[in-house]
């Protein structure tokens, strides 16, 4: 249902390779300001949906809406400019500078400045500045100035967590953010990931179904590429087509 409420809706979503159906009819309704999961048994769809979403992917039928405007043609950079952003890209990171010139970076690519020379000493102090508090944010202040490559990996995400709201989106989608993470690590992005929800949209692919119980006010279901069941943890949990899908394969 379109409504205000609605930050993202897919209407009839559908992808075909070849014949074959990787999303099927997908409605997707994500509440303004919510956390919403989108979780299905491997093969389900979840990747093609996400692709289909940032533009990474052209849908072969059905429709996607973002704040009212169709986006179904639009390029993924004309996306992220409307403030839907996909985090998750380890590529996104410098591994050779340290944490905050990596989140500095970021804020120019938003300001639209393409080379640090041109940028003068006053603007790149304050740009520092702002790195800094973006940095603290997501609980790495003290590693400010390690370099990104010898960051562990949970820290790692920290900061491609960090230079993602660097481009202050209003709406992200975070691809698996916990995958391969130890205990310490999910509960440290966990953690930040309910803080950045305070005044942001959230849409995860995530198959940690503890994070997703405690993170999620609305959850997905995927099946074949197709919309099994949706609601809280609560309810899709003991929807038995759901059990059935992950017991099943
Ligand atoms: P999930 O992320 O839920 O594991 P995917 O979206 O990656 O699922 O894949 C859904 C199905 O689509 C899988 O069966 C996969 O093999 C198929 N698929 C994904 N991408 C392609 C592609 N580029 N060409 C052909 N089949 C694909």
């Amino acid at each position: 249902e379109a409504s205000d409420d609605n930050i993202l809706v897919t209407e009839g979503l559908t992808k075909d390779f070849k014949g074959f159906t990787a999303v099927s009819e997908v409605d997707l309704a994500v509440r303004r300001g919510s956390i919403h999961a989108l979780i299905g048994p491997n093969g389900a769809g979840k990747t093609t949906c996400f692709n289909l979403l940032t533009k990474f992917l052209t849908p072969t039928r059905g429709r996607i809406s973002y704040n009212g405007r169709d986006i179904t043609a639009s390029k993924p950079a004309d996306i992220a400019r409307l403030g839907l952003v996909r985090s998750f890209q380890i590529s996104a990171v410098f591994p050779h500078l340290t944490v905050t010139e990596n989140v500095r970076i970021a804020l120019q690519r938003k300001r639209g400045d393409s080379f640090d020379f041109w940028v003068s000493e006053r603007v790149l102090s304050s740009l520092n500045a702002e790195a800094l508090r973006l940095v603290e944010a997501v609980g790495l202040a003290d590693f400010a100035e390690a370099t990104a490559g010898e960051l562990a990996y949970g820290r790692k995400r920290a900061l491609e967590i960090a230079t993602t709201l660097a481009l202050d989106p209003e709406m992200l989608l975070l691809d698996e953010p916990m995958a391969g993470m130890g205990r310490e690590d999910v509960d440290r992005i966990a953690a930040l990931i309910r803080k950045v929800s305070a005044n942001r949209t959230i849409l995860m692919v995530e198959h940690n179904l503890s994070v997703v119980a405690e993170l999620s006010d609305r959850i997905t279901v995927l099946a074949r590429g197709r919309v099994l069941a949706e609601g809280d943890y609560a309810t899709v949990s003991k929807d038995p087509r759901v059990i059935e899908a992950y017991i099943g394969g």
